[in-house]
């Protein structure tokens, strides 16, 4: 029997004025896929996931999630959108990020109350950052600010979790650790991660989707030095890492 797809995109097409973002994109997502979107930068990445958000209506084409409009499926969506960092002066406590991200299912009249308490307490223990939740945001480096956006996502209990290029501000060491934080997360979550870093996403992801404006490639990890040179118009190469094939953009 057919899975059926818990996102599913057919033939969109969105332009921003004269300029073409995605065309023709299809894309189906299923439950507990870890979901790799590559592709160079203004390739349409952050575009498709505002898509499955219902933040951008395309001009053509469906979009199922939850076999509901995005719109009706939102509350279901976690997201981590691709931000640069908090200033460190920024005036917010971790616990106060995080619990705002209850905000959705508190509703603007309802205070917070001890199950939202109890969720935010739980997120950030979640991520490893339970001990840091009197600091100010801004006072916490890259990747621990990460965590916290991860855990602002999962204090909704989403049953999809969409990151938009989450350790494009983190260093190498802390990059390890956020994956394998997502590792420990995707038994019980559907995750789509869009980066344009092809080396670290296909070592972690189960699926990969090459995305620039057109859809090059989209199934499981075994992708080929001509896809990813369609998707990149540059040549890349494949280096042997470990036991696990790693693929490099090659210096051009
Ligand atoms: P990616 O996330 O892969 O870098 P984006 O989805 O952000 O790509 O952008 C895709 C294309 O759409 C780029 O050419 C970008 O300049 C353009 N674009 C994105 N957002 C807007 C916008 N709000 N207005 C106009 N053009 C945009
Ligand atoms: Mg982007």
């Amino acid at each position: 029997m057919d899975v059926p797809a818990i996102v599913e995109l057919k033939d969109i097409w969105v332009n921003y004025g004269e300029v073409p973002a995605l065309e023709n994109v299809s894309l189906s997502v299923f439950e507990h896929d870890f979901l790799g979107i590559i592709g160079p930068n203004g390739g349409g990445k952050s575009t498709l996931l505002k898509v499955i958000l219902g933040l951008i209506k395309p001009e053509y084409g469906s979009v199922s999630v939850f076999r509901q409009s995005p719109e009706q499926a939102r509350s279901h969506v976690g997201y981590v959108s691709q931000r640069y960092l908090f200033d460190r002066d920024f005036p917010a406590s971790v616990w106060d990020v995080v619990l705002m991200g209850r905000y959705s299912r508190a509703g603007i009249l309802r205070r917070y109350d001890d199950r939202d308490r109890a969720e935010t307490a739980k997120a950030l223990a979640g991520v490893g950052m339970l001990e840091h939740r009197g600091k100010q945001i801004g006072r916490l480096s890259g990747g621990e600010q990460q965590r916290v956006f991860v855990a602002r996502a999962l204090v909704a209990e989403p049953r999809l979790l969409l990151l938009d290029e989450p350790t494009a501000s983190i260093d190498s060491t802390m990059q390890t650790e956020f994956y394998d934080l997502l590792e420990g997360l995707k038994d019980s979550l559907t995750i789509v991660m869009v980066s344009h870093d092809i080396g670290a996403v296909s070592v972690h992801v189960d699926k990969i989707a090459c995305l620039n404006r057109q859809m090059y490639y989209h199934g499981s990890k075994e992708i080929t030095p001509e896809i990813l040179e369609a998707t990149y118009q540059c040549p890349v190469q494949l280096i042997a890492h470990g036991t696990v094939p790693h693929r490099v953009l090659r210096e051009h």
